[in-house]
């Protein structure tokens, strides 16, 4: 919790206007991957609501989500299960479509990812619109295990992300 409690995420990431098109925020947390202290803090704080809560596998949203879901999964003693877009994955899989901030997309999922009822949480960096978490929820429940969550380093608040995770145990550590 000290650890936490003092570090300045927000120092750690970089607003980058009209990336990756006119218009887009992006906001960009190299700086803060690349700082141990401030990275490690970020990954103890988006593991910390779940402690205790039985997870078994933590499923990484590609790309940028993977580099947190294996370091969370370390913290809660669970595996890690990839959410890839479209033809990355090399056996049977189960697929999404969704709308991004900036573009449409198909996610996929291993069809045996998980064991039926396996106690999930999900993990990305950035919540904007919600499209890409809601579609990685509905592949965790497609292949029949369960979604705790959906933890997030950081929440595009005015973007309205929650509204399509209603009903879902949505955290963030930094809300903008
Ligand atoms: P969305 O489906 O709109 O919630 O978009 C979330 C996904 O797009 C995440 O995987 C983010 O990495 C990425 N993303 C969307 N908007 C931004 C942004 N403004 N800055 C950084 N990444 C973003």
């Amino acid at each position: 919790m000290g650890a936490v409690a003092l570090i300045d995420f927000r120092s750690f990431v970089k607003d980058v206007p009209d990336f990756p098109k006119a218009g887009i925020i992006f906001k960009d947390i190299t700086p803060l991957l690349a700082d141990h202290k401030a990275f490690q803090a970020a990954i103890s704080a988006m593991a910390a609501p779940f402690k205790g809560r039985g997870i078994e596998l933590v499923a990484g949203i590609e790309s940028r989500g993977f580099l947190f879901a294996a370091s969370i999964a370390g913290r809660l003693s669970a595996g890690v299960i990839p959410i890839r877009k479209k033809g990355k994955l090399p056996r049977k899989t189960l697929c999404a479509a969704y709308g991004l901030e900036y573009g449409i997309d198909t996610l996929e999922i291993h069809e045996d990812a998980a064991a039926k009822s396996a106690v999930v949480l999900v993990v990305d960096d950035v919540l904007a619109t919600g499209g890409t978490a809601k579609a990685s929820c509905e592949l965790i429940e497609k292949v029949g295990a369960k979604v705790a969550g959906v933890s997030f380093l950081i929440e595009l608040g005015f973007l309205k992300g929650r509204e399509k995770l209603a009903g879902r145990d949505v955290r963030a550590v930094l809300s903008y």
